[in-house]
């Protein structure tokens, strides 16, 4: 096992990742700019180094800066987190030419599902089943034509290296096809760098449903369920929960061994998403993701399986400690994402929190760097914490949720709490009745506006 763990992020995750390695007995250096000096991940870090100014592309990004904190403070991996460098090929490279342990996949493996046109071409060999579209990118709007004639309209253009749900259009018709390439090629070129996109039909009311695997590299790899992640704004998200309210034990157990066994045959290690839309009974594969994410404590909550620490002790050469078998969902969970935004306009309200309360009791878990009296960067994403609640049924979990919210109090900024207030009164919400629409459909009727 390792000594020592340097934690390339900042925020919530970083003291996630800290929590994880504090159990395992190991040393933690936290890193951070110089926005960032009064962090909580900081405080209760063992050892921190500053590693630049604000603007992340001269921290947190800043591999010469990190690779010279590691070498400092002696550190033997590095825990990435989600953001800023955690699906880097090229950082993980670096790490190992320096011989420090990139706590995640393979480089090859983050370099193949970083390339959403590369990803579906695999998942493809793999036996995942996909989204129909174009085999590989998009030369010209001839050939845009002609692929979307064959899949039907609507269509939709993605950007091969797309996130963050940039770089994508959608065509109603074969008339708005032309702009919309134009548009998700610039858009595209602009926040990537590369203007390379595909096209895959455009299913008009699906579900977001991902599926959390591990794999550790020597022949395992394992399921943990799914979640949720339907509601989503601007193709972020929003509120996730698991078991997914659509999906009945068979047919998640049918996907859930599709997508073990396709990362067995990819010889993956670590912890992973594999993310589907789902239709009519249908899973279509959009893409993976090679890390931790932010929703991972949801599948925590009903499997009781720390994702962290598995994914510390895969990076340490471990084999997987746990059996497919020894995987039981119990009970529901919910995570909705605290952001310091506007509940109605979401504009960003950096500042100080001047009054905080999270709450508590039985089942109730708050993952959250932010204290009373701590100042909100403008620099950095507005998540500001998770409130993440289980219960034994989806309706314990909502009641529970419900109080959960009531209790928490933060003053100072602006948050969301407000939205989750109403959602979770909501009788759709309620009935688990929702498509990755049905939140901006709320919004635009007016359901934020009183
Ligand atoms: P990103 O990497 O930018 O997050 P994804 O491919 O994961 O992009 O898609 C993000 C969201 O965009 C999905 O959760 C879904 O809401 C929507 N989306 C993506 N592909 C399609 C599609 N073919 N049809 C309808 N909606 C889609």
């Amino acid at each position: 096992m390792f000594d020592k763990i340097l934690i390339a992020n900042r925020g919530e995750i970083a003291l996630r990742v800290l929590r994880a390695c504090k159990e395992l007995g190991i040393a933690t250096v936290a890193v951070h700019s110089t926005a960032d000096a009064d962090a909580m991940h900081v405080k209760l870090a063992d050892e921190s180094v500053c590693i630049g100014p604000p603007p992340a592309r001269e921290s947190y990004l800043n591999i010469p800066a990190l690779i010279a904190a590691c070498e400092i403070t002696g550190a033997e991996a590095v825990h990435p987190g989600y953001g800023f460098l955690s699906e880097n090929a090229r950082f993980a490279d670096i790490l190992d030419q320096h011989g420090i342990t990139f706590i995640g996949p393979k480089a090859e493996h983050i370099r193949m599902m970083g390339d959403k046109i590369e990803a579906k071409r695999t998942a493809k060999r793999l036996g995942i089943p996909c989204v129909p579209g174009s085999e590989g990118g998009i030369s010209n709007d001839i050939d845009a034509a002609r692929v979307a004639a064959e899949i039907g309209y609507p269509v939709l253009v993605k950007a091969a290296a797309g996130g963050g749900g940039r770089g994508m259009k959608v065509a109603l018709t074969p008339a708005d096809l032309s702009d919309a390439l134009a548009t998700a090629r610039a858009e595209a070129l602009a926040a990537f760098g590369d203007d390379a996109v595909y096209l895959e039909k455009y299913l008009q009311k699906p579900r977001h449903i991902e599926i959390q695997v591990l794999g550790d590299g020597k022949g395992n790899a394992i399921h943990l369920g799914e979640r949720d992640c339907s509601l989503q704004r601007r193709h972020q998200k929003v509120w996730e929960e698991g078991p997914s309210p659509a999906l009945n034990a068979a047919q998640r157990t049918r996907i859930g061994e599709t997508v073990a066994k396709a990362m067995r045959d990819l010889g993956y290690v670590g912890a992973g998403t594999i993310e589907f839309l789902y239709e009519n009974g249908e899973f279509y594969f959009i893409e993976m993701n090679t890390r931790i994410q932010v929703e991972h404590p949801v599948t925590e909550m009903i499997t009781g399986i720390d994702l962290v620490n598995e994914q510390i002790k895969i990076a340490a050469g471990s084999p997987l400690s746990i059996a497919q078998s020894d995987v039981q969902i119990e009970g529901h969970a919910i995570e909705c994402r605290i952001n310091a935004e506007n509940a109605a306009t979401f504009r960003p309200s950096p500042g100080t929190i001047t009054y905080y309360h999270p709450p508590g009791g039985l089942g109730v878990r708050v993952d959250s760097a932010v204290y009373q009296g701590y100042r909100i960067p403008p620099y950095y994403d507005s998540l500001i914490g998770k409130l993440v609640v289980h219960g034994r049924t989806r309706t314990e979990c909502l009641m529970r949720l419900r109080r959960a919210i009531d209790e928490f109090v933060v003053d100072g900024v602006d948050t969301t709490l407000p939205l989750f207030r109403t959602l979770v009164r909501n009788p759709d919400m309620q009935n688990g009745l929702y498509d990755i629409h049905w939140l901006e459909n709320f919004l635009e009727a007016g359901g934020m506006r009183e």
